[in-house]
């Protein structure tokens, strides 16, 4: 099966970009699917396209009659994912678990002796394995897909997953539900996990980060249950914590930032989230880290309101950590997002006490490093006494392409 694109869309994909969006079809998707399919003649065309989302695709375009190879989805609005831009070898199961095992001996090496038991096996179109992503926690591995088209694949894929993670202690793997799945399901305390290999996967379990112990609810958590993403920002933050009498974590979730200031010698430190059941979660990671929770603060608010009344109050905090939901889903939402991210850094500096050090933190691809940047400057901030002292990113096992941005979501700015 063929697809034609435009050259705006030819030249992504020439670059190493994994995405064709359907607006990046010559004369609209379905056409020329089925023009291509005409021409094979292997099936008739069916209503609303000729191809079957998981199918593979080739990719061609004015002057180009072969790009690359790709698999169709029927439904997202990315509408091929591009695996490869050789001839060969073909598109098939075992050129993905080539792939994946490629993706998780490069962890062995990356993880060996660091203390930690949960990371991302394989973080999709970074890993040149687009739509994927497995996280590890533990002996438990969680798979994601991104789009559908690789759903029609997971019973093919499951053993040669199966194998060469068992080879590497995860016994059980599970598979998260997609999130607009979930929210239809409109029932905000469902499970998200389906069962796919090896004995029932544990609700909640405790992992190891840097050598912190965490705990990790895969049955009910954000993203695959934990925001391995920040793992070598927390442990910054503990480094950074040293000596410091207050601190501040906004959108603390289960708590990961805050147990890192708290065993890196912090004083007090006050974890803020709008869900009280992250503040049970953050509770038990203090005490299986032989940190006592009583010493330290669990507020379930708003965190503007509580920033509000932190204010008025006169709190002030020597180091603040502030790692808010994306603002910005989309490239429409950006303006907005970008209002919101300045509210928040205009408060936060309010209770930031000279001195003091805020690490800001941005999880959303649309907003770039020098836009966010611009969300802390010193108009927005009120001050003109902080310095930037290191702009960090995501760790090593969420790789990017370089041609492919969007990958590139995580900001974590440090100012003193
Ligand atoms: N910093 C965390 C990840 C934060 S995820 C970590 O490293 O693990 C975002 C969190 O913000 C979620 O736990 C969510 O419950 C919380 N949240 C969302 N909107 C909020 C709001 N307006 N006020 C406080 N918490 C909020």
């Amino acid at each position: 099966m063929r697809v034609h694109l435009t050259a705006t869309a030819a030249a992504a994909v020439r670059r190493g970009h994994p995405w064709v969006y359907r607006d990046g079809i010559a004369g609209g998707g379905e056409n020329a699917v089925q023009r291509g399919e005409r021409r094979r003649g292997e099936r008739a065309p069916r209503a609303g396209g000729a191809a079957a989302t998981g199918d593979v695709v080739e990719l061609s375009a004015e002057g180009a009659p072969f790009l690359g190879r790709g698999l169709w989805d029927a439904e997202s609005a990315i509408a091929v994912r591009v695996f490869q831009r050789t001839q060969a070898p073909p598109l098939d199961e075992r050129a993905l678990a080539e792939r994946l095992e490629r993706a998780f001996a490069l962890r062995d090496g990356w993880f060996a002796g660091r203390d930690t038991t949960a990371y991302r096996l394989c973080n999709g179109e970074g890993d040149r394995v687009p739509s994927l992503v497995i996280d590890r926690y533990d002996r438990a591995a969680v798979v994601r897909l991104d789009g559908g088209m690789l759903a029609p694949w997971l019973d093919r894929l499951l053993p040669h997953l199966a194998r060469a993670l068992g080879a590497r202690g995860v016994r059980s793997i599970g598979l998260r539900a997609r999130a607009s799945a979930a929210a239809a399901s409109g029932d905000a305390e469902a499970k998200k996990l389906a069962h796919l290999h090896g004995p029932p996967l544990p609700d909640r379990l405790f992992v190891r980060e840097t050598g912190v112990a965490m705990e990790v609810d895969l049955a009910r958590g954000q993203k695959t249950g934990a925001f391995l993403d920040q793992r070598d920002n927390r442990a910054r933050v503990r480094a950074l914590a040293a000596g410091r009498r207050r601190v501040l974590n906004l959108f603390s979730y289960a708590g990961g930032f805050s147990v890192a200031a708290a065993l890196g010698g912090a004083g007090r430190v006050t974890s803020v989230d709008s869900a009280s059941a992250a503040h049970a979660s953050a509770q038990r990671t203090f005490r299986e880290n032989g940190v006592d929770p009583a010493a330290h603060d669990f507020v379930t608010a708003d965190a503007f309101d509580f920033l509000e009344k932190a204010h008025a109050r006169g709190d002030r905090y020597d180091l603040i950590i502030c790692d808010p939901p994306s603002f910005a889903p989309s490239e429409r939402a950006k303006p907005r997002a970008l209002g919101a991210y300045r509210r928040l850094h205009t408060a936060v500096a309010r209770v930031l006490d000279r001195g003091g050090l805020l690490c800001a933190a941005s999880c959303s691809s649309h907003i770039t490093a020098e836009d966010f940047l611009a969300t802390l400057d010193d108009a927005t901030l009120e001050r003109d006494d902080l310095r930037v002292r290191a702009i960090h990113g995501q760790p090593e096992d969420h790789p990017t392409l370089p041609a492919w941005w969007e990958g590139r979501y995580l900001k974590f700015v440090v100012l003193e």
